[in-house]
């Protein structure tokens, strides 16, 4: 029998509300204030019949939840079809390149016809002769020869080592009077040559030509670790190129590393500390800025490489992907505050044509009364509010008192047009698994005791919202009014039909609730404190959670300690299973099992949700299936494996402390735009693609990137800038609808070696780090380990072809500058957490949760994850506090850097690994581990804490200090003993990326390897 109010249910356990309260003697809070103490808990107060689909019973005019979607599905943003773009009306199929403008560029001369670009080499097509005389390239035939060699990545190179090559140090002959090439740009006409009208003294575009001229470098030292670091190692005789004399204009140009050993002898000839390494981390592309002050800072928007090639010939002998990084909501250093505009009621200025937004690129004429779109070239009025008249070089008198004309990151406060709905308050939904595992583990006190810590920090006050949901086997609602003295608890336990046991105040105004959440989350940890219940009816609870949420949106934060067990979107323990290693099956333990959670997230997207998952099993939890709740909405999966409060608390809380009151940008969609002849092709990272360039962000905020990859429309550009636009329109905290834009503008090139010099190694390993754990879900993790080799290789053969036939440097690798160090990077990737090995080297979860978050790191805190930092620490212990930070020095990753007698500090930004050596002197250990190591011989529970004495208070600085630099996670300490095993293994070795380990390349050989495979 099913009562036509469909919520209630025979045999429904029902808990009594005194279950809030520790003790359960208290009585029921006074009938009147509780509309469930006339008998039946679930009194339904005039609402609706409950529809089987689990439509949410109150403010029944809203959207419905499943199935279809809600008038504000596509966005706060009106009269949105998919079709038609998200900023205004202009379809994408009308867009900016619907028109082509006649070329008008510099190049028009150039005949299309002599353009082979399929098969000549640039330096034959017709951009070559327009451009500057190309040296001694000109003539330099490019070896065509397919790249044949099959990359066996992961096997030491025996063969390379014992090969003996000749060494060509000696040998080089002089090159032929050697002209530099003259820069790319230098040449060039102004780059607005769309636009006749431009001034020719803007500044910006002078300002630009010197970036293309290689600044004469001497050839650094390489970058090496601290004297000593290599103590074990044999001293390799100096092996770099020759500096100066008749090597020194190439050495502008490229680096070398030379890989020939003496004939007989069995060492590789490499030497192995000046091998290149990344131990100042991220490089940021900031020179860029100098030549294109206009640009937004790389922070936020990042090219693979900073010069567009002009055809598509040129992008395929470029091998590495070409596109760019986008970090909207970087954080900015204090006192860069991100200008914000209000155009009042007169409405932002946008191109009526391609909708770019007016900035710094934008050209006036007539007199100031017509703006030129650096995007699409359209003519368009100026408003009347807006004129200024222009200088005798065509510029605006007010552009420097105008953010919006020079600076390329500003904010536009929107007006209404930008909205469908009120802009909605941030709320926080927490859906929380109070199975037997939570219970024990101590996760709900701390989550309880976070929680409630925040709630004066929680974003937008005095709108926020908040409400919980708890499970096991059954939902259990909160009713949270603010009449209620106590919060009061409902279980529905019909899973198959999910519905609301009360139509409001389960998601409620913190203010006015303040009081009650307070005694909810007071009573929480004890609430279910004797719960022995092992299910977990998650899919349910998703479910009922959607209903609560779909009208207003907001994030939503999942806890679960357990494999979903109940209900719609149970998970079998389909687990890890090493036959399907090495198989055709082995992807599909990594992609989602069951479609619902996928379908949910849709759901959760349409309606402005953001999931994060909390993960916090000792077993088997299909982090894969779950963890797509957060891939689609925009969230975050965080990963606790066999979570205990006493070891990983601090950790939760840090990181949940983070989650909750870090800004955060709600109801928000991003899109970028690019000028005439390219176009963004893929997106990589946590988002829904809503229509085919814009991405659904129900909240975003600093701690999450995109990557995104670049094609060229046309075989030919004739532009000379490209220019970019990111724009991300959201509703801030404060209730205020906002649209942040970034613009850019990059150079476009006709010369191949102009990209490699322009590359950006950190961009170029995000996007390939986020495109490998993008295939895994549909590749063997051998196949994409290879994928990955074969690129490194293939570009840097390519690149070697550029030099190699005049200069005869064929016993060295050769690579660019900007790229010296992808292939340790490559390695690295190959090596990380997300891609190494197979079965046995990474639990299934664990290599799941590390994909999830390398695609949304930025690139700095990726770099670092998959290179970590090592430091020796013990002799720093005795210095003065305030010199310590600058004294901590970065190693190579290698087991040479470790001396027996030391105490090293590795740092991945997750975890701090603490190493101690067999030769420590005991009281030192003692001191720093405030027990004595004899009598704590396990020591994967200790727990370190301040002790009083020097070293532990120095060494806790330290890991204050590192944990201050980026807080977007907190690192859990570990600590292991020098041959501590298997410990030692997983923890640091494993981590050590340029050592050999089973299976895997040290990074000689890696080296060896693709020297190789570059000559074959
Ligand atoms: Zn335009």
């Amino acid at each position: 029998m099913q009562p036509q109010m469909g919520n209630e249910r025979p045999g429904a356990p029902v808990r009594p509300v005194s279950a809030f309260v520790p003790g359960a003697a208290v009585p029921p809070p006074p009938g009147a204030s509780s509309p469930f103490a006339a008998g039946s808990p679930f009194v339904h107060p005039g609402a609706a019949p409950l529809p089987r689909q689990g439509v949410p019973p109150p403010q029944a005019a809203g959207p419905p939840p499943f199935g279809v979607g809600p008038p504000a599905a596509i966005g706060g943003y009106r009269g949105l079809s998919p079709p038609q773009g998200p900023f205004g009306t202009a379809l994408p199929s009308q867009g900016p390149f619907a028109a082509v403008s006649s070329p008008q560029g510099p190049f028009t001369s150039a005949p299309p016809s002599q353009a082979p670009f399929a098969s000549a080499p640039p330096p034959q097509g017709p951009f070559a002769s327009a451009r500057s005389p190309q040296g001694t390239f000109t003539s330099a035939p490019l070896p065509q020869g397919p790249f044949a060699a099959s990359p066996a990545p992961f096997r030491s190179p025996q063969s390379a080592l014992s090969q003996p090559q000749s060494p060509t140090g000696g040998a080089m002959p002089p090159p032929p009077t050697y002209v530099r090439p003259p820069p790319v740009q230098s040449q060039a006409p102004p780059m607005q040559g769309y636009y006749p009208g431009a001034p020719p003294a803007n500044p910006p575009f002078l300002m630009s030509r010197p970036a293309f001229q290689q600044p004469v470098q001497t050839m650094p030292p390489p970058p090496i670790g601290p004297a000593g670091a290599f103590g074990n190692q044999a001293a390799y005789p100096s092996a770099g190129p020759p500096v100066g004399g008749t090597l020194q204009s190439l050495v502008e140009d490229f680096q070398s590393l030379s890989l020939s050993s003496a004939p007989g002898s069995l060492d590789p000839g490499v030497d192995v500390k000046g091998l290149p390494r990344p131990l100042d981390g991220d490089e940021e592309p900031v020179k860029f800025l100098e030549a294109y002050p206009l640009n937004c800072h790389p922070r936020y928007f990042r090219l693979t490489t900073h010069a567009i090639p002009a055809s598509q010939s040129l992008v395929s002998r470029w091998h590495l992907p070409l596109g760019a990084v986008v970090h909207p909501l970087a954080e900015s250093p204090d006192g860069e505050e991100v200008p914000v505009i209000n155009f009042g009621s007169a409405g932002v200025i946008r191109c009526r044509r391609c909708r770019t937004y007016i900035n710094p690129y934008v050209t006036f004429a007539d007199a100031g009364r017509k703006w030129r779109c650096n995007l699409c070239t359209l003519l368009n009025d100026v408003p009347g509010d807006y004129f200024c008249a222009l200088d005798a070089s065509g510029r605006r008198y007010d552009m420097d008192q105008r953010p919006e004309l020079s600076k390329g990151t500003i904010e536009f406060v929107a007006s209404t047009e930008y909205m469908v709905r009120p802009p909605m308050p941030p709320s926080y939904f927490f859906l929380i698994d109070v199975s037997v595992s939570a219970v024990r583990s101590g996760l709900l006190e701390v989550v309880a005791k976070t929680i409630k810590s925040c709630l004066d920090d929680l974003p937008g006050f005095p709108r926020s919202q908040i409400g919980f949901l708890t499970f096991d086997s059954t939902l259990h609602f909160h009713n949270f009014k603010s009449s209620l003295s106590q919060p009061q608890m409902m279980v529905v336990a019909d899973l198959d039909d999910v519905f609301l046991p009360l139509p409001d105040d389960l998601l409620v105004n913190l203010v006015d609730s303040r009081h009650v959440v307070e005694s909810f989350l007071d009573s929480l940890p004890n609430m279910f404190h004797d719960n022995v219940n092992v299910e977990s009816a998650l899919g349910p609870a998703l479910k009922a959670a959607f209903m609560v949420m779909s009208q207003i949106g907001g994030k939503l934060l999942v806890f679960q300690s357990t494999l979903p067990s109940l209900g719609i979107g149970r998970l079998r323990l389909r687990g890890d299973d090493v036959r399907a290693y090495g198989t055709d099956k082995e992807h599909t333990l990594r992609v989602p099992e069951d479609p619902f959670y996928k379908q949910m997230a849709a759901e959760f997207t349409k309606n402005q949700i953001a999931v994060d998952m909390f993960f916090f099993s000792e077993k088997y939890s299909d982090v894969a299936s779950l963890g797509t709740l957060a891939k689609y909405t925009g969230g975050q999966v965080y990963h606790y494996p066999s979570f205990q409060a006493a070891t990983h608390g601090d950790k939760l809380k840090l990181e949940l402390n983070r989650d909750l009151t870090r800004e955060t940008a709600w109801e928000s969609v991003m899109r970028i735009r690019c000028g005439k002849g390219v176009r963004f092709t893929t997106y990589h990272g946590h988002f829904m693609l809503r229509s085919t360039d814009l991405l659904a962000l129900p909240a975003v905020d600093s701690d999450k990137a995109f990557a995104m990859q670049l094609s060229l429309e046309e075989t030919l550009m004739i532009t000379q800038t490209v220019y970019f636009q990111v724009a991300l329109l959201y509703t801030s905290s404060s209730g205020e609808r906002r649209i942040r834009v970034h613009t850019a503008a990059a150079p476009v090139v006709t010369d191949l070696s102009e990209m490699y010099r322009q590359a950006d190694t950190g961009a170029i390993v995000s996007l390939l780090g986020r495109i490998a754990v993008e295939n895994s879900l549909a590749d063997k993790l051998d196949s994409v380990r290879q994928q990955l080799q074969l690129k490194l290789v293939r570009s840097l053969k390519e690149y070697r072809n550029l030099y190699v036939v005049q200069h005869r440097i064929g016993g060295r690798l050769i690579y660019p500058e900007s790229l010296r160090f992808l292939p340790l990077y490559i390695l690295a990737i190959c090596k990380s957490l997300a891609l190494r090995g197979g079965y046995a080297d990474v639990s299934l979860d664990a290599r799941c949760a590390a994909g999830f978050s390398m695609m949304i790191l930025p690139v700095k805190r990726l770099l670092n994850f998959i290179y970590p930092s090592l430091y020796r620490v013990d002799e720093v212990l005795t210095m003065e506090p305030h010199r310590i930070d600058g004294s901590l020095k970065r190693l190579p990753l290698t087991m040479q850097c470790l001396d027996t007698g030391g105490i090293y500090l590795l740092d991945d930004g997750f975890t701090f690994l603490v190493w101690l050596g067999r030769m420590l002197p005991p009281e030192l250990v003692n001191n720093i581990l405030g027990v004595s190591l004899a009598n704590f011989p396990d020591l994967s529970k200790i727990q370190l804490r301040e002790c009083d004495n020097e070293y532990s208070r120095n060494f806790m600085k330290i890991l204050k200090t590192l944990r201050e630099k980026d807080p977007s996670y907190y690192q859990l300490c570990l600590v292991v003993r020098q041959g501590e095993q298997p410990r030692e293994g997983f923890l640091l070795l494993s981590n050590l990326v340029e050592d050999q380990m089973a299976g895997t390349s040290s990074y000689v050989d890696w080296i060896l390897q693709i020297h190789r495979q570059t000559q074959s």
